[in-house]
C-alpha cells in the first residue's frame, strides 16, 4: 500500500484554565485546558507523534516518505505552557517544541498584540479616535462586539506596519484609553521565566527554539535589526540552556513576515528548521524553513483528524 506522506504540525500558543472577561482571549489563542488534554490523549492513542528533531532527520533523508505524522509546537513562551501544557504533555508522553521570545522571559511585559487587547478590553472609554499611518479611525467601545471589532481592526493594521509605526500606535492607544497594560490584568498574559524553561528542558520530550527577542516581524526590520533579533535571541537561549540552539520560528509567520534574507541569516547562525504559521499540511517536498502549521483552536480552527 502506498500511503501518502502527511506531516501535520500543530501550532499552539497557550493552554488556559482562566475564565476570560470581555474580549480577553477572544481569538482563542489560549486553548481551554480540557480541550488540550483531550487532543493530547487522542494523539497518544491514535497517532504517530514526532519530535522536531525527528522531522529534521526525516527531511534530510532523500528517500520518499510515507505515513501520517503529527508534531506539537508552541510559540511565544506563555507561563501557562509550564503550568498547564507541560504536565499534560508528560502525562501522555507527547514530544513538543516551545519557540520563545527571549526578551520577554522573566519580564512582566506583555506581547504587543496583548497590549492592544488589554487596552481595549479594560478601558472605561465608550468611543475613541486614533490616527494610524495618517488616517483617522473612530471606534465604539460600548459593547463586546464593538470592542472585538476595534481589536481585530487595529491588530490587522499593526501587522502591516513597521516597528516604529506600530510602537506609535500602541503608545497612542495607552494614552487615549488610559490603560497601562500589565500582567495583573490577566493570568493569560504571564510569561515564562528561565527557571521554568530549564525545568522543562530537563525532560527528554521537550525542546526549545528561539522566536526573536521581542516578537518583531522580521521582514519589516532593517537588515541590521533583523540580524540582531535573530542572533541575540539564539545566543541568549543557548546561554540560558547551556546547549546549542538549532530551532527557530518566525513571529506572525505568514507569507510576508519572513523572506530569503531572514532564512539565510538563520542558516548562518546554525538553525536547521524554522516553521512558518502558514496554514496547511506538509508533504514530501516541503522545505524545513517553510513548513506549514495548523493553529488549533485559533479562530475556532478544528483539530485536524
Ligand atoms: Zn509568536
Amino acid at each position: 500500500m502506498d500511503e501518502k506522506f502527511k506531516l501535520k504540525i500543530l501550532l499552539y500558543h497557550g493552554v488556559t484554565s482562566v475564565k476570560s472577561k470581555g474580549i480577553e482571549n477572544i481569538s482563542k489563542k489560549h486553548l481551554d485546558i480540557q480541550i488540550f488534554e483531550k487532543q493530547m490523549r487522542y494523539l497518544n492513542k491514535y497517532c504517530s507523534v514526532l519530535s522536531i528533531d525527528e522531522v529534521v532527520n526525516l527531511y534530510s533523508k532523500k528517500k520518499k516518505k510515507t505515513g501520517e505524522y503529527f508534531v506539537v509546537t508552541f510559540d511565544d513562551g506563555f507561563k501557562n505552557n509550564f503550568t498547564n501544557a507541560f504536565p499534560i504533555l508528560q502525562k501522555y508522553k507527547i514530544p513538543a517544541i516551545f519557540y520563545i521570545s527571549t526578551g520577554m522571559i522573566n519580564s512582566k511585559n506583555l506581547f504587543w498584540v496583548d497590549q492592544i487587547e488589554c487596552c481595549i478590553n479594560n478601558s472605561k472609554k465608550k468611543k475613541f479616535t486614533i490616527n494610524i499611518n495618517k488616517s483617522n479611525y473612530t471606534f465604539n467601545l460600548n459593547n463586546i462586539n464593538n470592542k472585538a471589532k476595534a481589536l481585530f481592526t487595529i491588530k490587522k493594521i499593526c501587522k502591516t506596519l513597521s516597528k516604529e509605526k506600530k510602537d506609535d500606535v500602541i503608545t497612542s492607544l495607552k494614552e487615549k484609553l488610559k490603560i497601562e497594560p500589565n500582567v495583573s490584568f490577566s493570568k493569560n498574559y504571564e510569561i515564562l521565566n528561565w527557571s521554568d524553561i530549564r525545568k522543562m528542558n530537563k525532560s527528554k520530550l521537550i525542546k526549545f527554539g528561539a522566536h526573536t527577542i521581542n516578537h518583531e516581524i522580521l521582514s519589516y526590520l532593517s537588515p541590521k535589526e533583523m540580524k540582531k533579533q535573530i542572533s541575540l535571541s539564539i545566543h541568549k537561549l543557548s546561554k540560558e540552556l547551556g546547549e546549542k540552539v538549532i530551532h527557530f520560528s518566525y513571529p506572525e509567520g505568514q507569507k510576508d513576515h519572513f523572506d530569503s534574507s531572514v532564512i539565510k541569516h538563520l542558516k548562518a547562525k546554525g538553525i536547521v528548521c524554522s516553521p512558518s504559521a502558514i496554514s496547511g499540511v506538509n508533504d514530501n517536498n516541503d522545505d524545513l524553513f517553510r513548513l506549514k502549521r495548523i493553529m488549533v483552536g485559533f479562530d475556532n480552527m478544528p483539530f485536524p483528524k
